[in-house]
């Protein structure tokens, strides 16, 4: 087993790629511009990274649109792009340790986290895609003698994927996987807050035989090349993970533009529901720590509203708040680190203001709080406020962090409710021994992904999405793939 010291040691020897991904080339902003990559943990500049604004956006897509007209990706049969796309995983999975430490210096996550999630789940969506590619056929429509009528699907053309920073591979992967083995070409844009690792992505693509073109990325600010890809006219799809109010915004930009698809992944305020028949609460106990404390808190779909039933909440909270206390955050290059930074500064201080607004609105502190910042790194401990009633703001809106906001109530139809009662709607959890309520909490529960007896479960095989203001369309599972594709129907008369 590694220790802190190698992946410190490892990290003064890493080569950073910095520049922009352009036509298969690595390339300076047109303006010549750049911006500072920081690692949270320690407050230093990691690189320099290339800020790429709409100059950049017109040269990726003629890029990308060229790559697509002339169709060496996409006119390949799907068995070829299968074979790239499988090399391509390889080799994420080959440099997996570079992969990971480069993820945990941009954005704060325990390496530990990096190398068992982020950078082998970067992989399998990329290996599972390319795997589905040549298994999918098309239709033909039972319409008789007269006519031959076909319904096949084509990709989009040129698709803009614009990814947060919290999982900066793995949501990148879940959009190219799919995007790539349907034949589109794609122009990438990682978060301004971690750049990195998407740019060594390219140069991988680029090392398993992707032609010149059909990947490009542009590192950069939101405001500049983002809303510049968001209002481009020669741009087929805009596929976005990120906040509601940037997804709401994209989605104008889409309809001001020229009504390119857009799919939105966005925030969420997942409730997790504790019954008073969950017949192992020890084991609901170090879920829901872990729901709200894994990365930092930093998930779309974090545990932040845990809803536990009255008649259980004095037996359950003891142990919630000795469960929650295992993870304390430390240096994020220690394999042994359970939580690690925030990613800026930025998201620091909106961490601290919640639990401030919590406090004042009368929340009861039953662990953690606002820390001192005494150092540079940006650590928040983890954090439990309990008698919050469902109209407390800590109960409504996302905070990204690791902050807990206890809700109590009276019986399943109450929880199911309050659960439902939110903006959002990405996913929801239900601990119970009772088939039944486990069957008509789930059916009952408005959110895009329900877990019952567990948190997170789920796989490569189940599509990821929210209803309601956590977005529309779904990444993963071959429902992914219809995102990326037309559907034609073609009537041929005999
Ligand atoms: P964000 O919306 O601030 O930024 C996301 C991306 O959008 C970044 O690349 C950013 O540069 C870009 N962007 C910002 N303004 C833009 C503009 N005007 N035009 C074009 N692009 C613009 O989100 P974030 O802070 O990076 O990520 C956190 C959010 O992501 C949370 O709300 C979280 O719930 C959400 N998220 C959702 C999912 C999901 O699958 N539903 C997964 C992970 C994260």
């Amino acid at each position: 087993m590694t220790d802190a010291t190698h992946w410190h040691d490892r990290a003064q020897s890493l080569s950073l790629v910095t520049q922009a991904f352009i036509d298969g080339r690595f390339v300076d902003a047109q303006s010549g511009d750049t911006f500072d990559t920081i690692n949270p943990a320690t407050g230093e500049v990691l690189a320099k990274v290339a800020s790429c604004d709409k100059a950049d956006a017109d040269l990726a897509v003629a890029a990308a649109r060229t790559a697509f007209n002339d169709r060496r990706w996409a006119g390949q049969a799907p068995a070829q792009r299968k074979a790239v796309l499988l090399r391509f995983a390889e080799l994420i999975a080959e440099h997996r340790d570079e992969l990971a430490l480069l993820e945990s210096l941009d954005m704060g996550k325990p390496i530990g986290d990096a190398l068992g999630y982020d950078a082998p789940a970067t992989a399998r969506a990329i290996s599972w895609h390319a795997e589905a590619i040549d298994k999918l056929y098309d239709e033909v429509a039972p319409v008789g003698d007269g006519a031959l009528a076909l319904i096949t699907r084509e990709p989009l053309g040129v698709v803009a994927a614009v990814v947060p920073w919290n999982f900066p591979l793995v949501m990148a992967a879940w959009k190219l996987g799919p995007a790539l083995a349907t034949g589109n070409s794609i122009i990438l844009k990682p978060s301004e807050k971690s750049p990195l690792s998407a740019l060594k992505l390219a140069e991988l693509a680029k090392q398993a035989g992707l032609p010149d073109g059909v990947l490009n990325v542009l590192p950069g600010y939101g405001h500049t090349v983002g809303e510049a890809l968001a209002m481009h006219m020669d741009i087929d799809c805009i596929t976005f993970t990120g906040s509601t109010a940037v997804g709401k915004h994209l989605l104008e930009c889409a309809g001001k533009s020229n009504m390119k698809r857009a799919f939105m992944e966005c925030g969420g305020k997942s409730a997790h529901i504790v019954c008073a028949d969950c017949d192992d609460l020890d084991k609901a106990a170090a879920t829901a720590a872990a729901a709200i404390c894994y990365n930092q808190g930093e998930v779309c779909t974090a545990g932040s509203r845990l809803l536990v039933d009255n008649a259980i909440k004095d037996q359950f909270l003891p142990k919630l708040v000795a469960e929650l206390n295992k993870w304390q955050p430390a240096d994020p290059l220690d394999p042994s680190t359970p939580m690690g930074a925030m990613v800026d500064q930025l998201q620091f201080d909106r961490v601290c203001k919640y639990i401030d607004l919590g406090l004042s609105e009368g929340a009861t502190l039953l662990a953690g709080g606002v820390p001192k910042q005494e150092g540079p790194g940006l650590f928040i401990p983890p954090t439990i406020l309990a008698d919050m009633t469902p109209e407390h703001t800590l109960a409504r809106e996302e905070i990204f962090g690791p902050v807990l906001s206890v809700i109590g109530f009276d019986g399943l139809d109450e929880a199911i409710q309050i659960a439902n009662d939110s903006e959002y709607g990405l996913a929801a959890g239900l601990w119970t021994s009772s088939i039944k309520n486990a069957i008509r909490g789930s059916r009952a529960l408005r959110a895009g992904t329900v877990f019952v007896n567990n948190w997170d479960g789920g796989d490569m095989t189940m599509p990821f999405g929210g209803y309601k203001q956590s977005g529309n369309g779904r990444d993963k599972s071959l429902h992914a793939m219809e995102k990326y594709t037309e559907l034609k129907s073609t009537w041929i008369e005999l």
